[in-house]
């Protein structure tokens, strides 16, 4: 089966690796027999509801998310629909920002987003660096999430809105509601870097089980463990470090 994967503006939000995160899904589908189509969706390029199981956006500088931000703002009614209708997205950093509905820079001026993530983001003076550690619920599961943040703005979810979850150590959104991230049916929100699949290898596969989910129209596959012992080891070096020194300036 084909999991075809809308890759956003590649070539303008893609630091920290955050490329590295395709690689992954790629990875991680070939050894369960599914294979990742992945297109790149850049600016002046359509976004078609249903045409896509996942859609990955990366992080940027302030720089790249204005030069792409109108055209994505552009595309909001088609990826809040795509998203309704079931497809899996991962939104990272700049990225997460521009998919809520903007990002004001540090000189006031707004950066118009994509109004899938109920949420805002202010640019702060001081950038929030560091490994971060999450504790979430998944399916029903406990897990966690390990990864590294650099960013300067401040995400304000909405009331009731659903974070991806509870800050263990490092900034998270704001510095100060406790929580990291957001989540909206199948689509995940998070300004954790690393880049964030290759120390998180549970997340990638419940976004390739709800992609399949997207593609069949049934229930997401339970996929066969992997030997995932260098992930594990990974996500402990930064879980450690996000515990001792995760949320400081
Ligand atoms: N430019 C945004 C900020 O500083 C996002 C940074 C990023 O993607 N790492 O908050």
């Amino acid at each position: 089966m084909k999991l075809r994967v809308g890759h956003l503006y590649p070539d303008y939000l893609n630091i920290y690796a955050d490329r590295g995160n395709i690689a992954v899904l790629a990875r991680r589908a070939s050894l369960r027999r599914l294979e990742l189509d992945v297109s790149a969706i850049g600016i002046g390029q359509e976004a078609t509801p249903g045409e896509h199981d996942l859609f990955y956006v990366g992080g940027g500088q302030d720089r790249e998310q204005a030069l792409i931000a109108a055209d994505l703002a552009a595309k909001g009614a088609a990826l809040r629909e795509a998203v309704a209708g079931g497809a899996a997205a991962l939104a990272v950093c700049g990225g997460y920002q521009l998919f809520g509905r903007f990002y004001r820079d540090r000189y006031g001026g707004d950066l118009p987003g994509a109004g899938v993530f109920p949420l805002e983001t202010y640019a702060g003076e001081r950038r929030m660096i560091g490994d971060v550690l999450l504790e979430c619920s998944f399916s029903g599961e406990q897990r966690t999430v390990a990864g590294f943040e650099n960013h300067a703005g401040r995400t304000i979810l909405d009331k009731g809105a659903e974070p991806l979850g509870r800050v263990i150590g490092g900034f998270g959104n704001d510095g100060q509601s406790g929580f990291e991230g957001c989540r909206v049916g199948r689509a995940v929100g998070t300004y954790l870097h690393g880049p964030l699949l290759p120390r998180n290898p549970w997340l990638a596969d419940w976004l390739l089980a709800q992609a399949a989910a997207h593609r069949t129209g049934g229930q997401p596959p339970v996929f066969e463990p992997l030997d995932d012992e260098l992930e594990a080891a990974a996500h402990a070096v930064s879980a450690g470090r996000a515990r001792t020194r995760g949320g400081r300036y």
